[in-house]
């Protein structure tokens, strides 16, 4: 086949681009003759001139940045002793002038057909800032979490033969995404490198820090004798993130929370550590965030992980139950609605309580399975106690953000209701302020699609999540809850100034209120005072089994 096309480079235009690119730095060659222990090298990288150097340990040892030596020298003899097919290698070097370079290495043995001795050739490339790397961040030049992963096996090792302790402080910005929402992507980007520079700067030069995937980083201490010392590096961290960055003129705050692991002591499995540290981080968020936890074992991530073990069966394993609770109308007297309540018992947990296993179920993705088996069991006692002529308006449902997002939601409720033969209009679907308010157009969509459907919503836990009253006008819910942590401090003038005016609202807007957590007759005081009627709370009923509420509905109370 004849073409004009060239598809490969003749000798002396290869020469060209090639010393173009060794002249710039970009590439560089060596030749190690293994059996005379002669080196041959040509590169500008470094920048830096080599005589006596006689073999590739050496010139390793002259030119890798010391953080990556021991790597280095690792894959050198990895390929030596025949575990790797060729010579591939990934480290820093710090150059002459006293640049962070990222280079990347890949060499063979050629036998050399004249003088028959064995050559390892090695080509080098400079891959900083590039993707064709593996070993590094290119937006922050840091040591990437596959490269890091890398180093700490060997930083375990290292401890547990020399019998020391490393640490890694793993650092997860609280409020990331509200920067790149509120600012957009490219400016996020500059407040990580701005934070990493930071970050680099506050660290003593012994310690890795690693850029991890999103806006999480880690640092690696190698070697301390005090528990202290750690605390030291996270109280040091933070007081200096009190002050804000400053970026393009703007004053960003930043929030972090840590988590902290120890090595060996913790575990030796690099993995495993990283799932502590990641634990940790999750402890420190709900423990209100801007704060550093120490992983402790004992502590709860034992249970955690037995409870996300242990939950996978418990549906099967007719370890579920439901109590319901009542919500009365004090005007009337009367239990209006009745509340299902999720209860766990497990032989090797105990009791465990919704507070602990639902957001391991939301996090786990269970929660869908475990929230379609309460739906259908209320569902099924709501028509039971129907057929048996008990009167109630509603049973509720606490419906979590995860199922809510499902595409077979509505179509469950459906063919449930229709399965159990009730009216849409008796199930009343519990969703928090905090779903509420995270709300997309997607969720809006299903809100009004439910609504529509004949369903009634409630909002849970009104006062937790700072949602703009003004908001509820978009959607014609039948319920406010108020919220416990309002219900403690009725008493002060603050909160019955709120309660009043959400009164108003639902009068003008035709959501009824309920108050939950009503635990003394002095709150029910206050409250009937300020015009609820609606008291859900171990004032008047605890959640009851089935059964306890049966006899109360008998009574017709
Ligand atoms: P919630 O929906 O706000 O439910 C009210 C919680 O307050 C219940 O706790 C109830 O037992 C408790 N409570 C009611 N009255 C009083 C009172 O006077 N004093 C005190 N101290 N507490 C009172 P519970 O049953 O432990 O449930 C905790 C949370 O777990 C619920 O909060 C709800 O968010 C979630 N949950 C429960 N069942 C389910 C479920 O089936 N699905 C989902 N997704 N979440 C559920
Ligand atoms: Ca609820
Ligand atoms: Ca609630």
């Amino acid at each position: 086949m004849s073409t004009n096309s060239r598809d490969h480079l003749d000798g002396k235009e290869f020469d060209l681009i090639y010393r173009h690119a060794l002249n710039m730095g970009d590439i560089g060659i060596c030749k190690w003759n293994i059996d005379k222990d002669e080196m041959y090298i040509s590169e500008k990288i470094t920048g830096y001139e080599f005589n006596n150097i006689k073999n590739m340990f050496q010139y390793l040892n002259a030119i890798v940045y010391h953080k990556d030596r021991e790597l280095a020298i690792q894959d050198l003899e990895d390929y030596l002793n025949g575990h790797t097919i060729f010579y591939p290698s990934t480290f820093r070097v710090k150059s002459k002038t006293g640049e962070i370079k990222w280079v990347l290495i890949r060499g063979k043995i050629f036998q050399d057909e004249n003088i028959k001795d064995k050559i390892l050739h090695v080509l080098m490339l400079n891959v900083t800032g590039s993707k064709l790397h593996e070993g590094h961040d290119t937006m922050t030049n840091l040591v990437n979490h596959k490269f890091f992963l890398r180093k700490l096996k060997k930083a375990i090792a290292t401890a547990k033969a020399q019998n020391k302790q490393g640490a890694l402080i793993y650092i997860d910005i609280d409020n990331f995404v509200n920067i790149n929402n509120n600012y957009g992507f490219q400016f996020g980007n500059l407040v990580i490198k701005e934070f990493s520079q930071s970050l680099s700067y506050i660290l003593d030069d012994s310690c890795e820090l690693a850029k991890f995937p999103g806006d999480k980083f880690m640092i690696m201490v190698y070697d301390f004798y005090d528990t202290g010392e750690i605390e030291e590096v996270c109280n040091k961290i933070y007081e200096y993130f009190k002050k804000p960055l400053e970026i393009m003129g703007n004053q960003i705050y930043i929030n972090l929370s840590i988590g902290v692991t120890f090595f060996p002591k913790d575990s030796s499995d690099e993995i495993e550590l990283l799932k502590f540290c990641d634990f940790a981080v999750s402890q420190s968020k709900l423990s209100g965030k801007n704060v550093y936890t120490i992983f402790n074992k004992a502590d709860s991530y034992f249970r955690k992980t037995l409870i996300e073990s242990e939950i996978l069966n418990a549906i099967d394993n007719n370890e579920f139950f439901l109590l319901y609770q009542p919500k009365v109308d004090i005007s009337s007297n009367r239990i209006t609605s009745l509340e299902a309540l999720i209860r766990w018992q497990n032989d090797k947990l105990g009791f465990i309580s919704p507070g602990e296993f639902i957001h391991i179920a939301e996090g786990k993705g269970y929660i869908v399975q475990i929230g379609n088996w309460v739906l259908e069991e209320a569902i099924k006692t709501a028509s039971l106690w129907k057929k048996k002529g008990y009167e109630f308006e509603t049973i509720s449902v606490n419906i979590s953000p995860i199922q809510l997002k499902r595409k077979d939601f509505i179509p469950t409720l459906l063919s449930l209701c229709k399965k159990y033969n009730i009216p849409h209009s008796l199930l009343e679907i519990e969703i928090t302020e905090r779903t509420l308010m995270g709300t997309c157009e997607e969720n809006v969509g299903i809100i009004n699609d439910l609504i529509e459907s004949g369903f009634r919503i409630a909002i849970d836990d009104f006062g937790t999540g700072f949602s703009n009253l003004i908001s509820l006008i978009e959607f014609p819910i039948s319920t406010l809850k108020i919220d416990k942590s309002i219900i403690d401090n009725i008493e002060s003038e603050k909160n019955k100034l709120v309660f009043k005016s959400i009164v108003t609202l639902g009068k003008y807007l035709k959501f009824k209120i309920i108050a939950e957590g009503v635990e003394t007759k002095e709150q029910l005081d206050i409250l009937t005072k300020l015009g609820c009627n609606g008291i859900q709370g171990y004032y008047f009923y605890k959640p009851l089994p089935k059964e306890e509420i049966e006899k109360l509905l008998e009574k017709g109370v």
